[in-house]
């Protein structure tokens, strides 16, 4: 086998809301748990267990509570760098043999590394995002005659398990569909884990509006009778992203009250300075 030289480059200690997520904390040490351990145990013993690496991750749930957000920060973590992010459409291609020249290009740079240095020590991490929309094509590309949903499966799959795969990359997928995945992807080897992104709870919604409230906090831009437990309650049903977008409202209208007739582009520190935002514009917001 080749030789191994794993970091242990995850400092355990960290804090979720430091990273700004909210509300996921359950989902996060699901994921370290079941998909990490391989990667921050500390080398030797993991060697000792042969514990082999999740390279597939696959992170499902409804749109704007936090998969990119999640997966970008763990990529961050994993190897201090920014994810390539890829999306499923744009794998596709109606040209023969291109969709498989774009997958294998995605993993060019990832296979380059391993074949010079032989080990697993730079983690290449890839996000595909819509992943259902190639992977629901098996089979019924096929049956159009073009195949080209199955050799872009085939093509994944071979970097991923198949007999040139690579031991330094985690692919963390992305759908609002797990349903339409094809299950042979869910299998050891593959989209081994499985994680659900929910949309968050009250606590969680708290938590989101606490993360991005958190400047006007500190700049003391808030007036008390602002309360993040009232609008946590409010807000039942919405996602991170809704959540980030009230807050922005929330702001907009804050502005408008300060800019009377003139253009918001006018506006000046002096006027920032004595400008709070209040329950009311959140309640605007909705
Ligand atoms: P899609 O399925 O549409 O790609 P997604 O689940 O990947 O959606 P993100 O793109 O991660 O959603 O979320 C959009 C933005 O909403 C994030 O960049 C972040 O600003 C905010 N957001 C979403 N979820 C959270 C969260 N749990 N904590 C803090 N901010 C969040």
């Amino acid at each position: 086998g080749r030789p191994r030289a794993r970091k242990q480059i995850i400092n355990p200690d960290f804090k979720l809301e430091d990273l700004g997520i909210g509300g996921l904390d359950a989902e996060f040490q699901d994921i370290f748990r079941r998909a990490f351990n391989s990667r921050i145990l500390p080398p030797e013993i993991a060697e000792r267990l042969d514990y082999k690496h999740c390279k597939g991750l696959l992170l499902f749930g409804p749109p704007g509570t936090g998969k990119t957000l999640i997966a970008r920060k763990l990529s961050k973590m994993l190897n201090g760098k920014e994810p390539k992010i890829v999306n499923g459409p744009e794998m596709l291609s109606k040209y023969v043999g291109a969709s498989e020249e774009n997958i294998r290009n995605l993993f060019k740079e990832a296979e380059a590394e391993y074949k010079q240095k032989g080990d697993d020590s730079d983690l290449h991490v890839i996000i595909f995002d819509e992943l259902d929309s190639v992977f629901k094509q098996r089979g019924s590309a096929k049956s159009d005659g073009t195949g080209v949903g199955d050799n872009v499966v085939n093509q994944l799959l071979s970097k991923m398990d198949g007999v040139d795969q690579l031991n330094n990359i985690l692919i963390i997928g992305m759908t609002n569909r797990l349903d339409l995945i094809d299950s042979a992807l869910l299998r050891p080897g593959r989209f081994e884990i499985q994680i659900e992104i929910a949309l968050p709870d009250e606590k969680g919604r708290k938590d989101i509006l606490l993360i991005h409230t958190a400047k006007l906090k500190e700049n003391n831009l808030l007036t008390k009778d602002v309360d993040f437990d009232e609008l946590a309650g409010l807000t039942k049903n919405f996602t991170g992203a809704e959540l980030e977008g009230l807050c922005n409202s929330a702001k907009s209208f804050a502005i408008s009250r300060h800019t009377k007739s003139g253009s918001v582009a006018q506006i000046d520190a002096a006027t920032i300075d004595k400008m709070q935002i209040t329950r009311n514009d959140f309640l605007l917001a909705f």
